[in-house]
Formats: structure tokens, sequence, C-alpha cells
């Protein structure tokens, strides 16, 4: 059975030739989704924009499936660019930190926030979650490599993780709040009740 006839394999095979910049434009939850939807035969080859026609070709020589043209509903190809905050027009709000996918924006809350250009893999989510259009795309004049696409996916799962761990913190932070005040409601009641009988 060659990785082609397994789809959890394929999906992993697709994925490796996706650019990995994260940007949602072919309308999947990051790169492996995409690739796990044309594995499972939910999605065309032809939907990555930043993969360009290069990607294209390879997704098809992988699949066997026809190398169409990139699906112009999804987006076009792009010279590659990444992303700069405007510092006198940032207003701290953390917003684009929270869409980054892969932790490529540092700053100070409610003062000021920048992008670490060489993290940056141009997926342009930060500039539609800014509230002051204080982000603005810069083209590098270089093209996106195989290696940054590598460093981009150990990114993105490093960032996934921190999230998911954040979030687990906070839930179980919440749990423990909310069973102690039980726990004094309960004390406060039982309290009210023997006040009653005397
Ligand atoms: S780079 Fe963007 S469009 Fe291409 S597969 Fe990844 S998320 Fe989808
Ligand atoms: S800084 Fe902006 S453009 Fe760059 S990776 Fe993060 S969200 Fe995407």
């Amino acid at each position: 059975m060659t990785e082609v006839d397994h789809p959890e394999r394929l999906a992993e095979a697709l994925c490796r030739l996706l650019p990995q910049t994260q940007c949602r434009q072919c309308g999947f939850d990051g790169c492996s989704q995409y690739a796990r939807a044309i594995a499972e035969g939910r999605a065309n080859i032809n939907r990555c924009a930043p993969g360009g026609r290069a990607g294209v070709l390879k997704l098809a020589q992988l699949t066997g499936r026809e190398a169409l043209d990139i699906d112009p509903e999804y987006g076009r190809e792009l010279p590659f660019a990444v992303a700069r905050i405007d510092a006198a027009r940032c207003i701290g709000c953390r917003l684009c930190d929270a869409a980054c996918p892969v932790g490529a924006v540092s700053g100070v809350p409610k003062h000021l926030f920048a992008v670490i250009e060489s993290s940056c893999t141009g997926c342009g989510l930060c500039v539609c979650a800014c509230p002051v259009n204080a982000v603005d795309m810069v083209e590098t004049g270089r093209s996106w490599t195989d290696e940054d696409a590598q460093r981009a996916r150990a990114a993105y799962e490093r960032n996934r993780t921190r999230r998911h761990e954040r979030a687990l913190r906070r839930r179980r932070a919440l749990e423990q709040s909310t069973a102690r005040k039980s726990d004094i409601l309960k004390q406060a009641l039982l309290m009210a009740q023997s006040l009653k009988k005397q």
C-alpha cells in the first residue's frame, strides 16, 4: 500500500507540500485541514493561492488529479509580503496577537505591538483583525521557501499547544473559583438555617 492509498498518510504527504502560511484562504482552518479535505475528496487541489501554480502542480503529481489553475474564489498568487505594525497607530489592543497563527506578534497590552518579521508567514490575518488599520503588508522581495514552510509549521504547532494549555489553565481556574463560591454559599445557607432555629 502506498501513502496515496491511505487517507491519513496521504493527508500528511499533501500537508508537507502546502506552504504552511496558515492563512485560511482555502476556506479551511489551516493547511493540515485543507490537506485532509483533499485526501478525503472533499476539496479540489487548486484552492491554495499562497502555494501558487507550483503548489498545484505538486499536489496534482501526488494525487494524480488534474492541475487546474488557482480558483480565483480563494485568492490569487501574490509576491511574498510580511506584516508591519505602525507604532503611531497601534492602540495595544492585542487583537493582532490573538489572530496570529504562528505567534509572530509580540508586545505590551495597552501600549504597543510589533511583528517579528522573521517569523511572519504573511498570512494577513492580523490585518483583518486590527480595528484601527495599523497593520500593513510589505513586500519583502524574496520568495517563501520550503525551509520557511517547515519553520512555520513547527511554530504553528507550538502556538496551538500554547493556546490549548492556556485555555485549559483558564478553565481550571474558573472551575476552582466556581467551586469556592459554591462552598461559601453553602456555608452561608447553613449558617442562616442554624440562626433561624435559635
Ligand atoms: S497556505 Fe493558506 S490557502 Fe494554502 S493550504 Fe494553508 S491555509 Fe490553505
Ligand atoms: S504577523 Fe500577521 S501576517 Fe504575519 S503571520 Fe502573524 S497574523 Fe499572519
